[in-house]
C-alpha cells in the first residue's frame, strides 16, 4: 500500500453516514407515514415540512452565514435521497429550496442575499423557480414573459408554467425578457417575486401523475410590480444564472431518483422474501434473484455517480454540467426502470395501491423530466463532450 489517501474519497464520511441516519430516522417516522395519503389526496404534506423545519433538512444547503446549517452539496444530496426513499413529493421541499435559491445565491447581491436567504433558512418561507412557460420548456431562450424597467421598478407581465410548490412557497424566482429586441437568451434577467406582490397570482393545480403531494401550478404576472433591486445580478444574466443553477441541482434530482428506486427496492426484497408460490418463498427463484441484483448494480452506480457529480458541485469542477447531466439522466433511467421492476415482482399486489410501489413507480417518472427532460440532458453533455 502506497497510504494513497485517495481510497478515503470513495468512502463516505462518517458524518456523511450519520447524517444518513438521522434523515432516515426522520422520514420512517414522520413522513412515509403519509406518504400515501398525500398522494390519495393530492394533498401538501404539511407533516413533512413540519418534521424537515423541525431538524434543519427543509434547506441544508443554505451557508452559515446567511442562519442556515451549510450543508455541503453531498450531504444535501444524502437529505434529498432519503426523503425520497419515504415520500417523493416531500422531497421536493429540499430539493426545490435549493432551486429556488440557488440563482440568489450563484447571482445575487449581498443585500438581497441578506433579505432573503435567512427566510428559507429558518423555514419561514419556501422558495420556488419559475422557468418554464408553456410554449418555452425545453427551449427556454424563447420564453415571453416580461419585465419592464418602469423607474425605481420591474413591472412584470405573463405567465411561467408547472412551478413545483407554486402556492405554498412564499418567494419566487423568476426568469423574464427585461430586453425583447436584444440578442436571444441574453436579454433574460432573474428576479425574486414575494407571494404577497400585487398583480402575482396562481393557476389551478396541475392534475398529475406522480408527485401528486407537491403542487405544480402556473404562476400569473398582471402588471404585477416589484422594487427594481430585486433583480439577481445585472440586466441580461438571467438565464446564464438559471442554467448554471441547473447545473448544481439536476444533481439534486438525481438524488431523489435513487432515493425512489432504493425505497422500491428496499420493498420488494421484503415482499419476496414473504410471498409464497409453487411451496416456497418467490425469493428463491433464480429468474427474481438476477432482476433484484441488476437492479441493486445500476442503483449502486447510480448513487456513485450522483455523489461524484456532488462532490463536482461543491469544488465547482469545470466538467460539472457533464457531470450534473450524467447523474441525473443515467439515476432517472434507473429510477424507472427500479420502480417498474419493483412492480413487476409484487405481480399484481404491486399494481394495487395497497403497497407503495405503483407510487414510487409514478412517482420516479417525473425524474426523467424535469429540469430538463433526459433528451436534454444528452445534449447538455454532447456538448461538453465536442468542446473537449
Ligand atoms: C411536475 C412538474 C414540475 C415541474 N417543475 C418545474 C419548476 O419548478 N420550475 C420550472 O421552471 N419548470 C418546471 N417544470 C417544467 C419542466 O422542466 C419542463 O416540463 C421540461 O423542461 C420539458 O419542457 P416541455 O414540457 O415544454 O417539453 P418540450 O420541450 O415540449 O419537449 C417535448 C419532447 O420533445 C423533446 N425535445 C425537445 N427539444 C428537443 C431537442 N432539441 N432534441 C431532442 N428532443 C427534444 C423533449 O425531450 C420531450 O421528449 C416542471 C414540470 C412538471 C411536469
Amino acid at each position: 500500500m502506497t497510504g494513497n489517501t485517495d481510497f478515503d474519497l470513495f468512502k463516505i464520511s462518517e458524518d456523511h453516514e450519520a447524517l444518513r441516519e438521522a434523515v432516515r430516522a426522520v422520514a420512517d417516522d414522520k413522513i412515509a407515514p403519509h406518504a400515501a395519503e398525500v398522494d390519495e389526496k393530492s394533498e401538501f404534506p404539511q407533516a413533512a415540512l413540519d418534521a424537515l423545519v423541525a431538524a434543519d433538512f427543509h434547506a441544508p444547503h443554505i451557508a452559515e452565514e446567511y442562519d442556515g446549517v451549510g450543508a455541503d452539496a453531498l450531504a444535501t444530496c444524502i437529505v434529498i435521497e432519503e426523503v425520497a426513499r419515504a415520500c417523493a413529493s416531500s422531497s421536493l421541499i429540499p430539493a426545490v429550496n435549493k432551486l429556488g435559491s440557488m440563482p440568489v445565491i450563484l447571482g445575487a447581491s449581498e443585500e438581497l442575499k441578506k433579505k432573503y436567504l435567512p427566510l428559507v433558512a429558518s423555514g419561514e418561507a419556501m422558495i420556488s423557480y419559475g422557468l418554464s412557460e408553456r410554449e418555452a420548456g425545453s427551449d427556454t431562450a424563447s420564453m415571453r414573459c416580461r419585465a419592464k424597467k418602469d423607474g425605481d421598478s420591474y413591472v412584470l407581465s405573463g405567465q411561467k408554467s408547472w412551478i413545483t410548490n407554486a402556492g405554498v412557497s412564499q418567494l419566487y424566482t423568476v426568469l423574464a425578457v427585461t430586453d425583447p429586441e436584444g440578442e436571444r437568451g441574453r436579454n433574460i434577467s432573474a428576479f425574486v417575486v414575494e407571494k404577497s406582490d400585487e398583480g402575482f397570482d396562481f393557476g389551478e393545480p396541475e392534475r398529475k401523475l406522480g408527485i401528486k403531494g407537491s403542487p405544480t401550478r402556473e404562476l400569473h404576472f398582471d402588471q404585477c410590480r416589484i422594487p427594481a433591486d430585486r433583480i439577481i445580478g445585472q440586466e441580461g444574466e438571467g438565464l446564464k444564472i438559471a442554467l448554471r443553477t441547473l447545473d448544481h441541482t439536476r444533481v439534486t434530482i438525481g438524488a431523489q431518483a435513487v432515493g425512489i428506486a432504493q425505497g422500491a427496492l428496499d420493498y420488494a426484497l421484503g415482499y419476496v422474501k414473504e410471498r409464497k408460490q409453487f411451496g416456497k418463498a418467490i425469493a428463491e427463484f433464480q429468474g427474481l434473484q438476477f432482476m433484484l441484483a441488476d437492479m441493486a448494480m445500476k442503483l449502486e452506480a447510480a448513487r456513485q455517480m450522483v455523489y461524484v457529480a456532488a462532490a463536482k458541485s461543491e469544488r465547482g469542477d469545470q466538467d460539472l454540467s457533464f457531470f450534473g447531466a450524467a447523474a441525473k439522466c443515467y439515476a432517472s433511467d434507473v429510477a424507472m426502470e427500479v420502480t417498474t421492476d419493483a412492480v413487476q415482482l409484487l405481480g399484481g399486489a404491486g399494481y394495487v395501491k395497497d403497497h407503495p410501489v405503483e407510487r414510487m413507480m409514478r412517482d420516479a417518472k417525473i425524474t426523467q423530466i424535469y429540469e430538463g427532460t433526459n433528451q436534454i440532458q444528452r445534449m447538455v453533455m454532447a456538448r461538453q463532450l465536442l468542446k473537449g
